[in-house]
């Protein structure tokens, strides 16, 4: 049985319980009125929540690594050239959910840790004088680093050249907590996942598309199926599928951006601001620093904390959890060992946040870790009693 206790890892989120309720429903006619009053709400929730008027909304059954095959196998053909950064776990395993699909990946190195180069990306666009190059790929939010990009000044880039290719956004873990404008940054697709910033079990990918990546949708020729949006657009204005849809997920999202809109996006953002705030404030009580490089480029919604050389910081995660039924992120990738995660992001309070605050350093102190417990979470409370939401 699982314990009650909040999670700590920046994906699945925990499920507030008014959306667990409203994924709970009895088999329904999803060829019927009823479905419709379901999803079309919740299409034009997300919508809202990607800050676009001019985009078109999919939702796939899958996760957010199926999003990526949505947005590659719809838009690009075999052999077409990406460029995109490895700059932590996710946007790595993009770059290789590339290359099995045959793309030609321009790939851009970059300290694990640090952002997007949008500089060197600029550097490269302006080389690509035939226009070779068919989409720009940028993780907006590096899960496993705790590292934010800059999408608007990627956009500016590219505008800057004159660059036609598609820009491509892995929000997974940014979007719904994040500020996200997928008009104003001419974002032409947008992926992330149900189990994120929407708060609900995993099970939906979630894809936008501009008119522009739509239209490249009609020349495309990498193969696609069940993911292929031709089929999905066909089908969705009768509110119809082309296969049996997750009606229960499908209605936790209506209910999910309706949560999220009737906070605010505004207000949402700013809570996610001063819990991870706090969650910094205890990084730096605790005498520890983030993964993530510069202040500029730090996460709203997960700290990657950095563990002193030689400590095994899966022991200590794999410890949270044994004794006291916490969960935290694991290192992943080259920073596996050597960091831990506090995923901060979804439906989460104050206390919430000092709940895990408390757990994580009485784990570290019983893994041997030089600190004085109550530290980080005396500087947590200092911040949140200072910071009226
Ligand atoms: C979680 C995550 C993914 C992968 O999503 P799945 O839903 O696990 O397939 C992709 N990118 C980022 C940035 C993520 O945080």
């Amino acid at each position: 049985m699982p314990s009650q206790n909040p999670v700590f890892i920046p994906g699945p989120t925990n499920i507030p319980e008014a959306l667990r309720r409203a994924v709970d429903m009895p088999t329904m006619d999803h060829r019927s009125a009823e479905f419709a009053d379901i999803l079309q709400p919740a299409l034009s929730g997300v919508k809202r929540v990607l800050r676009s008027e001019a985009g078109e909304v999919f939702l796939f059954p899958a996760t957010g690594t199926g999003g990526w095959e949505v947005a590659i196998s719809n838009t690009l053909s075999p052999g077409d050239r990406v460029l995109a950064a490895r700059h932590g776990m996710f946007s790595a395993r993009w770059i290789d959910l590339c290359r099995r699909h045959g793309l030609d990946v321009v790939e851009v190195g970059a300290a694990w840790g640090e952002s997007l180069p949008v500089h060197r990306f600029r550097e490269i666009l302006e080389a690509d004088r035939d226009h070779r190059i068919r989409a720009v790929l940028a993780t907006h939010n590096e899960t496993a680093t705790g590292v934010v990009s800059d999408i608007a000044a990627l956009r500016e880039a590219m505008d800057g050249e004159r660059h036609p290719a598609l820009l491509m956004v892995d929000g997974v873990s940014s979007i719904g907590s994040m500020d996200f404008r997928m008009d104003a940054w001419g974002v032409d697709v947008a992926v992330t996942g149900s189990q994120k910033g929407f708060m609900l079990p995993a099970g939906l990918a979630i894809v936008a598309m501009s008119p522009k990546a739509l239209a490249a949708v009609e020349s495309a020729t990498l193969p696609r199926c069940y993911f292929d949006i031709r089929d999905m657009r066909a089908a969705c204005p009768g509110s119809g599928y082309p296969y049996t849809p997750p009606v229960g997920l499908i209605n936790g999202l209506r209910v999910a951006t309706d949560m999220l809109l009737g906070e605010g996006l505004a207000a949402v953002f700013a809570r996610h601001a001063r819990i991870a705030e706090g969650v910094r404030r205890a990084v730096a009580a605790w005498g520890m620093s983030l993964c993530a490089r510069r202040p500029e480029i730090w996460s709203n919604t997960v700290s990657a904390i950095l563990t002193p050389e030689g400590f095994d910081s899966g022991a200590l995660v794999a410890h949270a959890a044994k004794r006291y039924g916490v969960a935290f992120g694991a290192g992943l990738g080259d920073v596996a060992g050597k960091l831990f995660r506090i995923g901060h992001l979804g439906r989460l309070s104050e206390a919430q946040a000092l709940l895990g605050l408390a757990v994580a350093e009485m784990a570290m102190a019983d893994m041997g870790l030089e600190l004085r417990l109550g530290t980080g979470v005396a500087a947590a409370q200092e911040y949140y009693r200072s910071k009226t939401p």
